[in-house]
């Protein structure tokens, strides 16, 4: 069935994947897997059981799945995880959905261990834009936070990305209270030198990660922008890049040679709930319809009933649509609601 082509009884006006709320959504994340080469304090504990491998979907139904995504007029999808380029072979997946016709964008989110050795495969690939997380410029605070995690691999990550030519490559951090919110300053002066974009991301309480006080440490987008303000001035840019990122441009004479942008992505503080766009499926096939709420739909559970339907499995995601749920809501009587780690969400 061609992407013109809509699951029967379907109105032709709308996109197929338009929710009760009349927001479309044309963007997909997909975890790749659950496992991780990382433990960030913030994302996992300590000691993580993953799925059984058995449990994932397989890289072909990926594949499946995500032209179903595409025939429904998603264009972007963005791999993620876990760690996404731990997943065997992902080099398969990626190859096939750069061929998928109407996908224009396909985006991946990194910690950056692995860049070093797959960066041109990925820029042959098809892969356009690159997240690569970098929370702390200190090896031994870069340990502690990622608990297994090298500085120096992501550090010559990130240069092999840019070797590779991959145009869009953007750093994520999350700040936590007293383990890294001394290095706002110096992680923004790092992508100036970079010459690459910077988002702070607020800390989300997504499921039980050990005895942390998420509420104690979180810092907000608010607090990050004043510390930036110390040292540099900031502009509000008209640019979105249809997320949920709010992005500053320095104006500062002493970055006055950069273009580079400063983003805020405030879940906590700053609900942006009325644009979204985005769905996500998690490495078991879950359809997740929001981040922060459980509504899903058991999408392995179709592709592995009715193998090879097409048509099954682009209804299934198109009634999904009626429960995606109007906003977010992270706590329920100042307790955590979601259950999930960051990990099972794909971030
Ligand atoms: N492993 C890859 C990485 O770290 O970039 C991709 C998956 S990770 C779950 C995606 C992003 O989610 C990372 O930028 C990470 O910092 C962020 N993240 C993880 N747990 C989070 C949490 N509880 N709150 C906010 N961001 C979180
Ligand atoms: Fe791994 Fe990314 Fe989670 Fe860190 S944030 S533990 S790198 S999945």
């Amino acid at each position: 069935m061609s992407k013109a082509e809509l699951p029967s009884g379907l109105s032709p006006k709308l996109s197929p994947l338009t929710d009760k709320f009349g927001r479309t959504v044309n963007y997909l994340r997909l975890s790749v897997t659950d496992r991780c080469d990382f433990r960030c304090i913030y994302c996992m504990s300590e000691d993580m059981t993953f799925l059984p491998r058995q449990q994932l979907l397989t890289l072909e139904e990926m594949t499946f799945l995500s032209q179903a995504f595409v025939e429904l007029g998603v264009n972007k999808i963005r791999l993620t995880g876990g760690e996404p380029l731990v997943r065997k072979n992902i080099q398969t997946l990626i190859s096939n959905l750069g061929e998928l016709d109407g996908l224009d964008d396909l985006l991946l989110t990194t910690n950056g261990s692995q860049l070093e050795q797959m960066s041109s495969q990925l820029a042959d690939a098809g892969v356009s834009r690159i997240n690569i997380s970098i929370d702390s410029l200190c090896p031994e605070r870069f340990e502690a936070i990622t608990r297994t995690g090298k500085l120096e691999r992501v550090l010559k990550g990130i240069e092999a990305a840019q070797a590779a030519g991959i145009k869009r490559i953007k750093l994520n951090s999350v700040i936590v209270r007293g383990k890294n919110d001394d290095e706002i300053i110096p992680l923004v002066e790092f992508a100036l030198e970079k010459g690459l974009d910077i988002s702070f991301i607020e800390e989300m309480p997504m499921g039980d990660v050990g005895c942390r006080d998420r509420q104690g440490t979180m810092v907000t987008s608010e607090e990050i922008r004043d510390v930036i303000e110390t040292a540099y001035s900031l502009v509000p840019s008209t640019e979105t890049s249809a997320g949920p990122s709010r992005y500053y441009r320095i104006t500062s004479e002493k970055a006055a040679d950069s273009n580079i942008r400063i983003g805020f992505i405030s879940p906590n503080s700053h609900n942006f709930c009325d644009t979204c766009n985005r769905v996500r499926v998690t490495s078991e096939g879950r359809l997740l319809l929001c981040l922060g709420n459980e509504h899903s739909v058991d999408l392995k559970a179709v592709i592995r009933r009715y193998p090879g339907d097409m048509e099954k499995l682009k209804n299934t995601i198109v009634e999904a649509m009626n429960i995606k749920p109007e906003r977010h809501y992270f706590y329920d009587d100042d307790k955590p609601q979601v259950v999930r780690l960051m990990n099972m969400t794909g971030g």
